[in-house]
């Protein structure tokens, strides 16, 4: 390996080894995903794999604890449930966030990776049991009756789960926003602080691997049904909330809402539908948890204390925006599993509801929390968002509910 450092400031005369095909109807037509580091003249896309994670990879190389041109070793790894292809695959505008055929590497391009190239999965597909507390309670309250296939009596659920890295194909991004494709290279160089050059000085370059998190499914039920018209599907979307997803904290209503989605995707199972999580990265509105721990602090010390009323405003106030999860490319995953319709969606957001409608999928039933569910500090939010347009089950709250003060102070 040559000890000279790359540059990729001035554009490189060489055009990539192998192109990319972005929507070619098989996987030998598209082309292999080259992120190689190790490579070169062979990469066909800017940026690298692991998303975030690169930059920890950097400082094991730096440390000396991995070889620098160390290749993954994919012998059995290959998926546990057979994904696809599905025809959306070879529709170059319906999925552009991810690489369809992520999961299939090591056999689609076997003879690459013998002949040394390095070519990685950026999706993963393995089984698992999983066990909430929340489920134990829906069996002790008859909600839901274990059949020691999919629920067990000790609220042990059988899954499949799938871990998916963003690969980003840039001109169909651009055209799902509507802004111009320079718009967005330059936006994605300058915002990263120039740490992709490419983006810029490698026009030919169409495909990104972006320096952020991807998303993991869950899926209850037979994955091989998904795709056909009669298997009904049963969907939760949930963007990260570490706060409440994983330490319970009752500020907002993620995890009760993410176990709730839980229980349709279970039922929806158990009737022989297909029940799917869908668990995007995208913590804090994708905001991140600073910028929420600081909006927090906000609502409550705000004068009046913490109301609905103010609930987006705070957040605008120090972010400059309330939301960036763009939902617009979340229905990318839907194309990916083939699905066209969701029987039961355990969602209130409008945002996600029009960002699905928008690229076809089609929502028959939308279930709401049971308000039961919602933590009384929570009711800020909840209440923020029915007024916002979300979707809900109770009347929506009037000015001079959402004036009052209903979350804990910052020393309760
Ligand atoms: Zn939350």
């Amino acid at each position: 390996m040559s000890d000279h450092i790359v540059l990729t400031s001035h554009a490189r005369r060489d055009k990539p080894a192998e192109p990319i095909h972005w929507g070619a109807v098989s996987a030998a037509e598209r082309g292999p995903v080259i992120a190689s580091l190790t490579n070169p003249a062979q990469r066909n896309v800017i940026g690298t794999h692991s998303g975030a994670y690169a930059v920890y990879r950097a400082l094991a190389v730096a440390s000396g604890k991995l070889q620098r041109d160390h290749r993954a070793d994919l012998t059995d790894t290959a998926p546990a449930e057979s994904i696809g292809p599905h025809p959306q695959w070879s529709d170059p505008d319906k999925i552009v966030s991810l690489d369809p055929w992520g999961h299939l590497v090591s056999s689609a391009f076997a003879d690459r990776i013998a002949a040394g190239i390095d070519i990685r999965p950026s999706i993963a597909v393995t089984r698992a049991h999983i066990n909430m507390p929340e489920l134990m309670g829906a069996i002790t309250a008859g909600r839901l009756k274990p059949d020691g296939h999919i629920l067990h009596a000790n609220g042990d659920v059988r899954v499949t789960k799938a871990a998916i890295d963003p690969v980003w194909y840039l001109p169909g991004l651009a055209r799902r926003f509507d802004i111009k494709e320079s718009m967005l290279r330059r936006s994605l160089f300058e915002q990263t602080s120039g740490m992709f050059p490419e983006l810029v000085t490698r026009p030919d370059l169409k495909v990104f691997l972006p320096p952020i998190g991807g998303m993991t499914l869950y899926f209850f039920g037979d994955v091989g049904q998904l795709g056909k018209p009669e298997t009904k599907v049963a969907c939760r979307v949930h963007d990260e909330c570490n706060g409440s997803d994983v330490f319970g904290s009752d500020i907002c209503t993620c995890r009760p809402y993410l176990a709730h989605g839980i229980e349709v995707c279970i039922e929806m199972a158990q009737q022989g539908g297909v029940g799917l999580v869908v668990y995007n990265r995208k913590e804090g509105r994708a905001l991140g948890e600073v910028t929420k721990f600081l909006v927090y602090n906000a609502r409550k010390r705000q004068v009046g204390g913490d109301r609905a009323e103010t609930y987006f405003a705070r957040t605008e106030c120090v972010a400059g925006v309330q939301d960036m999860r763009f939902q617009e490319l979340m229905p990318d995953v839907f194309h990916w599993l083939g699905i066209k319709r969701i029987d039961r969606w355990a969602s209130m957001s409008n945002m996600k509801h029009g960002a699905l409608t928008a690229q076809g999928i089609e929502v028959v039933e939308q279930v709401a929390i049971p308000d039961a569910l919602i933590p009384a500090d929570a009711r800020v939010e909840i209440d923020a968002k029915v007024a916002a347009g979300y979707f809900t089950s109770y009347t929506p709250p009037d000015a001079e509910e959402l004036a009052l003060a209903k979350g804990r102070g910052l020393d309760e």
